[in-house]
C-alpha cells in the first residue's frame, strides 16, 4: 500500500529532493562543502526576505526556538508570550525553563491573536524584552498577524522573536520590511525535506542584544554561528544540506507568490471539500486561518480519532487529530510543501471511503465534487 503523508510536518519529500540527498557525503571542510553552502546561504535570506545571513543548524524546529531564547534573553527579563495553540504554549515552557519573567497574551484556540492585545500588554508592561509569536499556529491551523506586531515595536527595543516554522514560504513574510528581529524555519514544512535542519535569521537590533549577553549556549549560540558563518561550526547534517540546496532551487523557480497562491487555493478547495460532508470550520473567523493545515471539527456523531485509524490502516494515509479537549473532534489535513491538486484529491477520495467504511451517512462524491469545483473556480 503506497503510503501518503498528509501531515503539516513532516511533509511528504518529493524524490527529487529524496535523490539529492541520497548522493555521496562530501567533507564539511573542503571546497564542494564551500560551495553548497555558499548557494544555500545566498538563497535563504531572499525566502526570509531580509538582508542578514541565516544560520542553518542541525535540529528539529524546536532547537531553533529554544536557541532564540537561550541567546536574546537573561534570567529575570520579562518577555511577553503570545499564545493561541500547541506552539505558543512551546513557546511558553521554553521561556520558563530559561527562568524569564512570562507576560501571555492568549486568545481561545482557534482564533488568531489580536494585534491590539498585544499592543495593550505593552502599555501595562512597557519593561518588555521581547515578544515571542507563531506566525502560523500549526496546531489549531490559524495565522497570527506578525507583520502588525512587528509595526507595534518598530521604534523601541522590543525584540520581536518570530516563529515561522511552518509559515515562512507558505504565507506571505518579510522579515526586514516588518521590523522581525529573529525569524525560525524548519527543514520539513514548507521547505519539503525530511526533520533535521533548522534556519535562523537575525536583525542587527537582536545583534546587538546577544552582543552583551553571556548566554548559556555552546551548541545553540549565535555568537559561535556567526563565528564560523559561512561554514557550520560543527558537523552538518550533508545530506539534508544536499537536498536543501535541491530545494532552494525548486522553491526559487516555482516563486514564493505562485507557491503562495497555490497554497491558498489547496487550502480553500480542501475546506469546501470537508465542510460538504459535515465538517465545519476550526479557525474563527474562518478567513484567518493559515494554508499550511486545514483544521475542522468533525460533524455530530463522528469520532476523528476512529476515522485517523480507517484513514491510515485502510488507506495509508495519514492525517493529525487535535490534542487534549480536541481529541475526536478535530481533524488537521496537513498540505504544507509540494501538495498538488491530485494529491488532495485522493486524499478527499481516502476520507470519503473511509467515512463510508464508518457507516457515515452523507451524499457518495460530495467532497471531492467541492474539490474539483472550488479548485476550477479559483484558477479561472
Ligand atoms: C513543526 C513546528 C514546530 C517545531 O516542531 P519540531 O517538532 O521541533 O520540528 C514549531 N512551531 C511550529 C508552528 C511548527 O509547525
Amino acid at each position: 500500500m503506497r503510503k501518503r503523508l498528509a501531515t503539516p510536518g513532516p511533509t511528504e519529500v518529493p524524490q527529487r529532493l529524496l535523490l539529492a540527498g541520497a548522493q555521496e557525503i562530501i567533507h564539511h571542510r573542503s571546497v564542494e562543502m564551500e560551495a553548497l553552502v555558499a548557494d544555500i546561504n545566498d538563497a535563504l535570506p531572499r525566502i526570509f526576505s531580509t538582508t542578514q545571513d541565516v544560520y542553518t543548524i542541525v535540529s528539529s524546529g524546536t532547537g531553533s526556538m529554544e536557541a532564540a531564547v537561550a541567546n536574546l534573553f537573561t534570567r529575570g527579563e520579562k518577555v511577553l508570550v503570545v499564545s493561541n495553540g500547541y506552539f505558543g504554549e512551546r513557546f511558553l515552557g521554553i521561556v520558563r525553563a530559561y527562568g524569564l519573567e512570562a507576560v501571555v497574551v492568549s486568545s481561545r484556540w482557534g482564533t488568531s491573536v489580536d494585534p491590539a492585545q498585544v499592543a495593550a500588554a505593552y502599555a501595562d508592561h512597557p519593561d518588555l524584552r521581547g515578544v515571542l509569536v507563531v506566525h502560523s499556529e500549526t496546531s489549531t491551523g490559524a495565522l497570527n498577524d506578525v507583520k502588525a506586531i512587528g509595526r507595534l515595536f518598530a521604534d523601541t527595543d522590543v525584540l520581536v522573536i518570530v516563529d515561522a516554522i511552518s509559515g515562512l514560504v507558505s504565507h506571505e513574510l518579510k522579515m526586514d520590511e516588518w521590523g522581525l528581529d529573529v525569524v525560525l524555519a524548519a527543514s520539513h514544512k514548507a521547505f519539503m525535506l525530511p526533520p533535521g535542519l533548522a534556519f535562523i535569521a537575525v536583525s542587527q537590533r537582536a545583534w546587538a542584544k546577544a552582543e552583551t549577553i553571556d548566554a548559556q549556549a555552546y551548541y545553540w549560540s549565535f555568537k559561535r554561528l556567526r563565528q564560523f558563518h559561512p561554514m557550520p561550526p560543527s558537523s552538518p547534517a550533508v545530506s539534508l544540506q544536499l537536498a536543501l540546496h535541491e530545494s532552494l532551487r525548486m522553491i526559487e523557480s516555482e516563486g514564493l507568490e505562485a507557491i503562495q497562491k497555490r497554497q491558498r487555493v489547496i487550502g480553500d478547495s480542501t475546506m469546501r471539500a470537508l465542510v460538504a460532508v459535515g465538517f465545519r470550520p476550526f479557525v474563527e473567523p474562518p478567513n484567518e486561518r493559515n494554508y499550511v493545515v486545514t483544521a475542522v471539527t468533525a460533524p455530530q456523531g463522528l469520532d476523528t480519532s476512529e476515522l485517523l485509524e480507517v484513514l491510515s490502516t485502510r488507506y495509508g494515509v495519514t492525517m493529525t487529530g487535535g490534542q487534549g479537549e480536541f481529541v475526536g473532534s478535530l481533524l488537521r489535513v496537513g498540505h504544507v510543501g509540494s501538495v498538488d491538486l491530485l494529491d488532495i484529491a485522493a486524499i478527499i477520495a481516502a476520507v470519503e471511503l473511509s467515512l463510508l467504511q464508518l457507516n457515515h451517512s452523507f451524499t457518495i462524491g460530495a467532497a471531492s465534487s467541492a474539490l474539483i469545483t472550488a479548485y476550477h473556480e479559483e484558477n479561472q
